[in-house]
């Protein structure tokens, strides 16, 4: 059988309900990444939710299909058997999911990229904390900004390891999010995505001394009017120093 990394299971009813009541998902589709064992899958369909289920582990398909044949034969659940960064998924409006760690990123955008309407996610502690960094502070990244450009994100709690069996090595932390429209008008996305990229890649760099190395692909005559047209506090700053509202006027500039 071939293991897969990520399997922390959640055993405790109490902190399985916890998650579960966190919105109201009856008569909702929910989306579940990972449903492992299905405890979460359970009282997702105990509060009246229409439950789709991508699971990667086909050991663990076989064993659900067979726990929710029932469910499965009136149409409440929907499995899909595959990779949820990848797998196309029919359309969904709430999302629930103790995340396997290893695709926090990547199906975090992806998700926001289709588009729903709130999700509760389990991160990696650390993860969960990178996400929800204010500017100005030392673990604000492209993460943060990203993320806080197109949703909003609360910390819901943190668990234990012990909540889990296995226990992982950190503590984990749920999170709710709800994607909502950029603060600050963006003219590009495409821009914003790569000058957010660029400038954290270069992070100890200022802004003036990133926009310079961007001459090749925007024209060298564009970045001087960008350079001439900013204010020079923002020219002089490092990218973790800078606000939502700074990258946009960067980035509509680079547009135009
Ligand atoms: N929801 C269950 C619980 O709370 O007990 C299991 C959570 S466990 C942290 C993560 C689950 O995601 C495992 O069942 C694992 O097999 C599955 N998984 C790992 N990578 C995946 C992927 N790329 N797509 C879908 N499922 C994946």
């Amino acid at each position: 059988m071939k293991a897969y990394r990520d399997q922390h299971f959640l055993t405790d009813p109490r902190i399985v309900a916890r998650i579960a009541d966190l919105l109201d998902v009856s008569g909702r589709v929910v989306l579940e990444i990972g449903p492992g064992d299905g405890i979460l899958t359970q009282a997702l369909l105990e509060r009246g939710a229409r439950v789709i289920s991508v699971e990667l582990d086909s050991t663990l398909i076989t064993r659900l299909s067979g726990r929710f044949a029932s469910e499965i034969s009136d149409g409440s659940l929907t499995l899909i058997h595959g990779d949820a960064v990848k797998v196309p998924l029919p359309p969904f409006e709430i999302v629930m999911a103790n995340l396997p760690y290893s695709i926090s990123s990547p199906i975090t955008f992806r998700l926001l990229d289709i588009g729903f309407e709130a999700a509760i996610l389990m991160y990696q502690k650390e993860f969960a904390d990178r996400m929800m960094a204010h500017p100005g502070t030392r673990d604000c990244g492209r993460l943060s900004i990203m993320l806080q450009t197109y949703a909003r994100a609360n910390r819901c709690f943190d668990l234990p390891p012990g909540a889990f069996t296995p226990p992982p090595k950190v503590r984990s932390t749920v999170v709710w999010i709800e994607p909502r429209e950029p603060l600050f008008p963006i003219q590009n996305r495409a821009v914003y995505e790569d000058l957010v990229r660029e400038l954290f890649t270069r992070r100890r760099k200022t802004v003036q001394s990133t926009l310079k190395a961007l001459a090749g692909r925007y024209g060298t005559e564009r970045i001087l009017s960008v350079i001439s047209d900013l204010d020079p506090n923002i020219l002089s700053s490092r990218p973790e120093a800078l606000y939502l509202e700074d990258f946009a006027t960067i980035s509509n500039r680079l547009s135009t």
